[in-house]
């Protein structure tokens, strides 16, 4: 059996008082011993929050990763640096990091395998746009996305990745897709797992992420192959992601 993670994305939120307070709120009436439970932070709290965190069993995460070990990259923060402030998961190729900033499936895989030889979990995203599905797409986009970043890690690393199934046109839109239709995509992505490596498919934890909130996350996770939620709005109120995190 798979553990289940409910990770929260903070996306670029918060200050350091909201940090405190939601924090403060979500440690007060933390009570998941059923799943795993993380949230990533913007960088510069990655301090602020490890504190904050110390002693719970809440796990600390960021957003993004360099490809570069150390050196002359602006603005870049390393994986030694995330580990350093406590970080066990990183985000790598979020969908806004796709369309914003031009990120590649290729540079996502590099972050993938940085972050997996530094000792962190990548939570790798992928997903389709409106477009993409309409036009019947969904599975040769995100098959593709996975099968750059499955080749690209060393074998036998293979079981260290969270892969996040995030269709775009849910992001933020308060459109979920149906347990149904997650589950289809979540399926493929195992068989695509399998493909290069059986026993890692087995372990590999599949979020889904996607307007997810209180009264839709229980009937999505509840699905044989949804391992968790990827969750942005909902994880910036305590107590709707505490009813997401806690009810699994
Ligand atoms: P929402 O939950 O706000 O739709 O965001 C999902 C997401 O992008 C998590 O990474």
């Amino acid at each position: 059996m798979r553990r289940k993670l409910v990770a929260g994305n903070w996306k670029m939120n918060g200050s350091l008082a909201a940090n405190a307070a939601l924090l403060a709120d979500v440690k007060a009436d933390f009570a998941s011993e059923a799943c795993d439970v993380a949230v990533c932070v913007p960088a510069p709290y990655l301090a602020q929050c490890q504190a904050l965190l110390d002693g719970s069993p809440i796990a600390l995460g960021a957003q993004d990763v360099s490809k570069h070990e150390a050196g002359a990259y602006t603005g870049e923060v390393s994986a030694a640096m995330l580990l350093e402030f406590g970080c066990r998961y990183v985000i790598v190729g979020h969908s806004e990091r796709r369309a914003a900033f031009g990120e590649s499936d290729e540079l996502v895989a590099d972050k993938a395998a940085r972050a997996i030889e530094a000792g962190l979990v990548p939570i790798v995203c992928v997903g389709e746009t409106l477009a993409q599905r309409e036009a019947g797409q969904t599975d040769t986009v995100i098959g593709a996305q996975i099968d750059v970043v499955l080749h690209r890690l060393l074998s036998g690393t293979v079981d260290r990745i969270v892969v996040a199934y995030e269709p775009i046109w849910a992001i933020g839109t308060g459109k979920t897709a149906t347990p149904q239709m997650a589950q289809d995509v979540h399926a493929m992505l195992r068989k695509r797992i399998q493909a290069v490596d059986a026993q890692a498919a087995n372990v590999v934890r599949i979020l889904y992420g996607g307007s997810m909130k209180p009264d839709n996350a229980a009937e999505l996770m509840a699905m044989p192959d949804i391992d968790g939620g990827l969750v942005g709005g909902a994880a910036l109120k305590a107590k709707d992601f505490l009813a997401i995190a806690c009810d699994v």
